[in-house]
C-alpha cells in the first residue's frame, strides 16, 4: 500500500508576534514538506479569545511571508478542508465532545486551579507530577470519587459551564516514536493524568482542537516545538478515542536566548518583525542555525 502523501502544518496562535523560534521550528515544518514532495497547510489557532488578537493573525501572515514561507491551504488562500482559522471550526469540536461524552469518557470537573495544585502537591516537577507541564489531576471528580447522587445529577450537567475531563487509563504504557526525539513512552495516572477537553468557558482545550483538526485535515506529520513533546501522549489518547489514526510526530529543540531562557513572545528584539525593521534578511537569520542554535 502506498502511504500517504505528506501534508504538514504550521500551527500558530495570534498572541502575539511571532519570533525567530517559531521561524526556527516553522523552517524544519516546510523543509520536511518540501523533502517530501507534500503540502503545508497553515491553521490559525485563533481560540482562546481573551489572548487573541486579529492585528496578530494579520501580522503573523505577513511576517510569515516575508521570512519566506509558503503554504498551499490556508486561511488566505482557502484550500479542500476550510476554514483554516480555528474560531469558525466549533461545530467540529462540539461533535467530537458529544462523541467522547456519549462513549462516556469524559466527566464534569468542579475544582478550581487552587484546589488541584494543592491536590497534586508542589512543587509540580518531574515526570511523577504529570511531566513537568501540567500538575497531575488527583481524580477528585472522577464519578466513582462523588457520592450517589452527586454523581447522578453530574450526568445531565450542560456542556457549558464546565471543564471537561477524559479519563485515563491509569497503569497504562503509551510509546510513540518521534522523528526528532527518537522512541518515547509514557504511564497513564503517573506521567499524566485526566485531563481537560472542554473548558468551562465553553471551547474546547488547545489538546482537543489540534487533534480534531489534524485529524480532519490529513495531516501525516506534525512538526513542532519540544515544549508540546509531554502534549502528544494525550493526543495519542485522543486519536484512538475518536477512532482516528495519529500522524507522525517531529519535535524540534526549543531556541533559547542568551540566558538560556527560552523564547516566548515577551522577547520584542527578537520577534520577526523587529528584526525585519533592523535591517536583517531572512537568509542572515537562518545562517545562524548552523551555528549556537542562538538567535
Ligand atoms: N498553536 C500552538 C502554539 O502556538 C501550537 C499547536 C501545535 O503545534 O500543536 O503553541
Amino acid at each position: 500500500m502506498p502511504s500517504a502523501p505528506y501534508r504538514g502544518r504550521l500551527a500558530p496562535s495570534p498572541t502575539g508576534y511571532l519570533h525567530l523560534g517559531h521561524a526556527r521550528t516553522f523552517w524544519t515544518a516546510q523543509q520536511r514538506a518540501r523533502a517530501a514532495g507534500g503540502v503545508l497547510v497553515l491553521r490559525n489557532e485563533d481560540l482562546d479569545g481573551a489572548r487573541c488578537r486579529p492585528q496578530f493573525a494579520a501580522a503573523m501572515l505577513e511576517d510569515l511571508r516575508w521570512f519566506g514561507f509558503e503554504w498551499q491551504e490556508g486561511p488566505d488562500c482557502g484550500g479542500p478542508h476550510a476554514p483554516y482559522d480555528q474560531s469558525s471550526r466549533l461545530e467540529l469540536y462540539r461533535s467530537a465532545f458529544a462523541s467522547l461524552r456519549a462513549a462516556g469518557l469524559l466527566y464534569p470537573c468542579l475544582c478550581s486551579r487552587r484546589d488541584i495544585a494543592e491536590a497534586a502537591g508542589a512543587p509540580h516537577e518531574g515526570p511523577a507530577a504529570g511531566g513537568g507541564d501540567e500538575p497531575l489531576y488527583s481524580g477528585t471528580c472522577r464519578p466513582e470519587m462523588l457520592p450517589q447522587e452527586e454523581r447522578a445529577l453530574r450526568t445531565s450537567l450542560p456542556r457549558r459551564g464546565y471543564n471537561w475531563r477524559i479519563r485515563v487509563p491509569d497503569g497504562r504504557r503509551l510509546h510513540f516514536v518521534d522523528t526528532a526525539c527518537g522512541p518515547r513512552s509514557a504511564q497513564c495516572g503517573a506521567d499524566l493524568g485526566d485531563f481537560v477537553v472542554w473548558r468551562k468557558d465553553d471551547l474546547p482545550s488547545y489538546q482537543l482542537a489540534v487533534v480534531v483538526d489534524d485529524a480532519a485535515m490529513g495531516i501525516t506529520e506534525v512538526v513542532r516545538g519540544a515544549d508540546l513533546l509531554q502534549s502528544t501522549f494525550r493526543q495519542l489518547l485522543l486519536y484512538e478515542a475518536l477512532h482516528c489514526s495519529p500522524p507522525q510526530f517531529h519535535h524540534c529543540p526549543l531556541m533559547l536566548d542568551d540566558a538560556g531562557q527560552r523564547l516566548a513572545k515577551r522577547h520584542d528584539a527578537l520577534s520577526l518583525r523587529a528584526l525585519r525593521a533592523t535591517g536583517r534578511s531572512p537568509e542572515s537569520l537562518r545562517s545562524h542555525w548552523l551555528g549556537t542554535g542562538r538567535p
